[in-house]
């Protein structure tokens, strides 16, 4: 399977003015729990992290 870009970011700010950024799957958008893993636990697409330092960030209040 050919690798897709990494090139999105959820930032999930908290009440308390905490935040965490989770990457996101290019193939099936689920936040991914580490950084640099090879392959998405969901679907199994195959991760290219050389556009990562350009990730799009997008905002999510919880
Ligand atoms: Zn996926």
């Amino acid at each position: 399977m050919k690798a897709k870009p990494v090139v999105e970011i959820m930032s999930f700010r908290s009440a308390f003015g905490g935040y965490s950024d989770f990457y996101v799957c290019p193939a099936c958008h689920v936040t991914l729990e580490r950084e640099f893993m090879a392959y998405c636990d969901r679907c199994g697409q195959r991760l290219d992290w050389r556009k990562y330092k350009d990730a799009k960030v997008i905002p999510v209040r919880r």
